[in-house]
Formats: structure tokens, C-alpha cells, sequence
């Protein structure tokens, strides 16, 4: 790590030569105001998924046309989470079945391509996609199914290093975008479902080796490593089973799994944590920390400086991954956070103090409220699905009817905060589920819920709304309601728009104080990830990747059903004016 101020400048001193810069740290922290570029998952680590730019605005937004679009190609389609980023005229977007391409952003011509040798066995939950890569000096990372991450050199496409994050056969995979934060490389885990258990990783992004391992499960050691990768004991999260009940912690979920957001000025990255493994929750009496619960870790040591718990010893799958987006409200630096739960937090981004919550759902079963000062849930007790050894034969606890249902209020699409607007915009779903529960037994490397259940529709009408949502007052300022759930993120501009997706196909603006629909366009597939846009050469640019998939055809019920006549892709459109 001593040689990296001289490494810095070095890059300074060819950014200023006008040679093509390499990405630094510097430039990374300001990927939020650089608007040439889009360096990170959330277009700036903090989340916020805002441009300045207004070249494209309300007044001229009916212009928007395909500037061109690129096909993933191949008979491997499914669910395209992705967001592209892109650095030097370069775009690097993610596809299913971890696969990177590498694309000239003026006019779509494939660069190269990598695609992951996927070994049989792997076990994704949700569909084989991947939510995009972070870019490092001259390199381009992300995480693969098979739980490991690859260092590609943007120019070239070779593989510079890759490791291994853990073992797919116990469950781990990897699906998140990962960050650069202070320099290094964060990631999370999948794999909830598998009683895997969750934990950050810190990486050297130059070489992939470990600088600090904190895993969210109270209980299990955090690890530093030295310069020459030798382990140091780094104190224990909590203590063992003040939370959990006899072993559980070892096999306790909390997973990582979609990554994180890192605010400069906190020195924090905010990472959201999973479901507690099993679903049972009778199994697991007490809190289970770090389940469902923000973490916020100060990069520079690997510890937990504060959590925030959403959903204390959780019984819906309700898991609190939710990305943490950083802003200012009133002169103070908080983060907002709409949860799977169905209720959105705003905390203090230093300490974790919890200053509003309000739902951001209409149905909502499982609790009444958040109470502010102790910041915990007011349970509806009888909503908790029952404890199947209660029941006669022990095979099946009562059957609950709760909402939202455990596909979340919101779920892995990313919302946008509009420093204009002071509004999020929240891509959110009203659904409920028929949830049960059942005995269960860990066993490495197969599901580990102890649960059963079945998604149901609330509405004829809609599922998904986008919603502007105020911070401060907890107010709906505006709904766009849409027939299928949504799935993609969003992005909002200085030019008072807000983009998002459907599943129908559609990428589509509003206004962004009104909510009026001014501009929809038809990609050929559902749209399952959040747009970017970009200038270059005064031109300003929109992208968003098509393609269906992800957890709804697979564990959406009756939802499923419902939209089992949207038809499967994977391309990018990139968008401009016309003339
Ligand atoms: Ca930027
Ligand atoms: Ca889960």
C-alpha cells in the first residue's frame, strides 16, 4: 500500500500530458459530477444514480431515438441485470451467465468479449445474471456465478487475476457489481438460500489480494491481511449467540449479495445483508445481527462501525440488501433506504441514528410501524407464519397471508435521488404471498429455508409503481403504475427526467416533479436493469440493457403466470437526439 501515492501521481501526470487516463481513486470519488464518464455501479459510490446533465430534457425528450443497439448474441439470454459503465469511449457491460463485453460507446462495434467457463453445479438463486463491473487504473472487474472475481485489461480483454471468493458447492455465488472504495475493491456474496454466510471483502484491485475480510453474521472473526497475505485475527463481530441460539450463527445467511455503496465523506461503505438462514424463525429466536440490516464498515480498518437493523429475527425473507444511497437533508450528510420490507429508512450516514421511516408500500402486514426512537419494527404477531412443531403433525406451521411478499416492496432494482427534486424514486411492487413454515435441517450446498410459499397478486391492474417519494415528510409526491412488477432501476438527469424499465419492453421518462410518462420506447424484451447516461463531444447519451429474467418467472408464483408471455433477450440500446 506504500507505493500508492507515487502510483497516483504517476496517473495525474499522464492525465495531464493528455495520454488516456487510467481510472484512479480521485476520479472514482467523482464519478457522481464527471459527466463523461460513468465509473461505478450507481454513477457514484454513494448511489444516487443522478447525471447533471440536461441536453436531453422534458422540452426535447419526444426527440430521443436508438443511436444503436448490440446483441448479447448466443443461445444463453435470460434475466440482464446489468448497468454498463464506461471510460474512455468504452463501454463494459455484464451479461447472463457471466459473460463481459467490451464496446466502442459512439458506435456499438464489439471491442471483445469474456466469457466465463461456468462449471456445472453452480447455484444461483435468481437466475443466472450479472449486475455489472467496476473499473480500476486499466482494468475492468466483476464477480462471476461460481463466486470469483476477474481483473481484465479494458484495452485488451486479457485476464491480469483472478480469485476465488468462496466455494460454489456450499452455495456461494456472485452477482453484485463490485466497488472501489478508498482504493480497494469491495465485495459481497450471494447464496442466502444456502445458509452461506455473509461477509465484505476487501481487495488490492491492482492484484486481488485480501486486505480485510468482515463477515455480517454475529459471531465470525474478521480477518486482516498483511502486506505478504498473512491472516491477522481482527476481533470478533459482537458476541456468540447474543443473537443467535446454539450453532445457527455458523450457518447464518445475512448475504452481501447486492453489493454496497461507499460514501467519501463518511469514510463508509454501506453494505445491506440477507435473509437469516433458515427462513424458520422459530428456529432462531432473538435478533440474528447482521441479518436484514444495513453495515456500515470504515474501509480503512475492515470494522463495523454502526448497524441498522430493518427486520429483527426476520420470518419473510425479508432481506435487507437494499442499497443505501447517501445524501444531504437538512445540512446533515444521512442515507435512505427503501427496503424489501416495504418501509424506507433515512439514517444518519455517520452513526446509523434512525431519523424518519414511513412505508412506501400500501399493503403491509407484518408490522404496524417503525418506532423512532427504538428503531424497531411494531410486529403483528400473528402475521408471523407459524412454528411447525406447534401444529399437530410437526410438518407444517400456520399458513399466513403477508405482505409485501418476500419479492420485496422493492428488491434488487437500484432507486435515484434527485438533488433538484429532493425526491427517490423508488421502482417499488405490491404483492403478497401465502408463506408457511417447515422443519429444516442444514445440509451444505442445498436449500435452507424450512419454508413454503406461494406469490398472489393484490391488484388486477398493477403490481409495479414508480414512486417519488419525499424523505423528509414520507409523502408519495407521484405514482406511475405498471401491470407487471418492476424490475429495472432507475436514473434521474438535471434535465428533469426520470428513466426507468418495464418487463413490457418499455424504457420510459416522467417528468420528474410531475410524473407525467413524456417519452417510451420499445426495446424487444423486459428491461430487468437501471439505465446510465453520459455526454460526449456535447452529445448526450442514454443506455439501458433489455432482457427478462430474474427472480419473477422463477419464484413468482402466480405473478409468474401472469407475465409468462414476456419473451426473453439480452442487448443494449444507447439512445440520443435526433436532429
Ligand atoms: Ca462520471
Ligand atoms: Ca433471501
Amino acid at each position: 500500500m506504500q507505493a500508492k501515492p507515487l502510483s497516483l501521481l504517476i496517473a495525474a501526470a499522464f492525465a495531464a500530458c493528455g495520454a488516456h487516463a487510467v481510472v484512479t481513486p480521485q476520479m472514482i470519488d467523482n464519478d457522481a459530477r464527471s459527466t463523461e464518464d460513468v465509473l461505478s455501479w450507481g454513477i457514484g459510490t454513494q448511489g444516487q444514480r443522478y447525471s447533471p446533465l440536461k441536453t436531453i430534457n422534458t422540452g426535447n425528450v419526444a426527440r430521443l431515438v436508438p443511436a444503436w443497439s448490440f446483441s448479447f448474441g448466443g443461445e444463453k439470454q435470460r434475466g440482464q441485470e446489468s448497468q454498463p459503465v464506461l471510460h474512455n469511449g468504452k463501454m463494459f457491460v455484464t451479461a447472463s451467465y457471466s459473460r463481459l463485453f467490451a464496446l466502442d460507446a459512439a458506435t456499438g462495434k464489439k471491442l471483445w468479449k469474456y466469457e466465463h467457463r461456468l462449471p456445472d453445479g453452480i447455484m444461483p438463486c435468481c437466475d443466472v445474471i450479472n449486475r455489472g463491473a467496476a473499473l480500476y487504473d486499466n482494468l475492468v472487474i466483476f464477480a462471476t456465478l461460481d463466486a470469483q472475481l476477474v481483473a481484465l485489461n479494458q484495452d485488451t480483454g486479457d485476464v491480469v487475476w483472478k480469485e476465488k471468493i468462496d466455494d460454489y458447492h456450499a452455495g456461494y455465488s456472485a452477482s453484485a457489481a463490485p466497488i472501489i472504495a478508498g482504493g480497494l475493491l469491495l465485495t459481497g456474496v450471494s447464496g442466502g438460500e444456502f445458509g452461506v454466510v455473509g461477509r465484505v471483502e476487501a481487495r488490492d484491485p491492482k492484484t486481488g489480494a485480501l486486505v480485510w475480510v468482515r463477515p455480517t453474521v454475529e459471531g465470525h472473526m474478521g480477518t486482516t491481511y498483511d502486506a505478504d497475505g498473512n491472516p491477522k485475527d481482527n476481533g470478533i463481530t459482537g458476541t456468540v449467540n447474543k443473537s443467535w441460539p446454539g450453532d445457527l450463527w455458523k450457518t447464518g445467511g445475512a448475504a452481501t449479495w447486492l453489493g454496497g455503496t461507499y460514501d467519501a465523506k463518511t469514510g463508509l461503505a454501506y453494505f445491506g445483508t440477507g435473509n437469516p438462514a433458515p427462513w424458520n424463525s422459530h428456529l432462531r429466536q432473538g435478533d440474528n445481527l447482521y441479518s436484514c440490516s444495513t453495515v456500515a464498515i470504515d474501509v480503512k480498518t475492515g470494522q463495523i462501525k454502526w448497524h441498522y437493523q430493518s427486520t429483527p429475527n426476520d420470518g419473510w425473507d425479508f432481506d435487507g440488501v437494499n442499497e443505501f444511497v447517501t445524501f444531504d437533508m437538512d445540512g446533515r450528510r444521512v442515507g435512505a433506504k427503501a427496503d424489501r420490507n416495504g418501509f424506507f429508512y433515512v439514517n444518519d450516514a455517520s452513526t446509523g441514528q434512525l431519523l424518519n421511516a414511513f412505508p412506501f408500500v400500501k399493503t403491509i402486514t407484518w408490522a404496524t410501524g417503525i418506532d423512532l426512537k427504538t428503531g424497531r419494527p411494531n410486529f403483528v404477531p400473528e402475521n408471523r407464519p407459524g412454528d411447525p412443531t406447534a401444529g399437530a403433525d410437526g410438518k407444517k406451521g400456520n399458513v399466513v397471508l403477508a405482505a409485501p411478499s418476500f419479492l420485496g416492496g422493492k428488491n434488487q432494482m437500484p432507486m435515484a435521488y434527485s438533488p433538484d427534486t429532493k425526491l427517490f424514486y423508488v421502482p417499488s411492487n405490491e404483492w403478497a404471498m401465502e408463506i408457511w413454515n417447515e422443519p429444516i435441517a442444514y445440509k451444505k450446498g442445498a436449500a435452507y429455508l424450512g419454508a413454503g410459499f406461494t406469490i398472489k397478486t393484490l391488484h388486477d391492474d398493477y403490481i409495479g409503481a414508480l414512486r417519488a417519494v419525499d424523505p423528509k415528510s414520507g409523502k408519495i409526491v407521484w405514482e406511475a403504475k405498471n401491470n407487471a412488477p418492476l424490475w429495472g432501476g432507475v436514473l434521474t438527469t438535471g434535465g428533469n427526467l426520470v428513466f426507468w424499465g418495464t418487463p413490457e419492453g418499455y424504457l420510459q421518462a416522467a417528468d420528474a416533479k410531475s410524473g407525467k410518462i413524456v417519452w417510451k420506447f420499445q426495446t424487444g424484451s423486459g428491461i430487468v436493469a437501471p439505465p446510465i447516461t453520459w455526454q460526449d463531444k456535447g452529445e448526450q447519451y442514454v443506455a439501458v440493457v433489455s432482457g427478462w429474467g430474474g427472480a419473477v418467472p422463477l419464484w413468482g408464483g402466480e405473478v409468474a403466470k401472469k407475465v409468462n408471455y414476456l419473451e426473453q433477450g439480452g442487448s443494449v440500446w444507447v439512445f440520443k437526439l435526433v436532429r
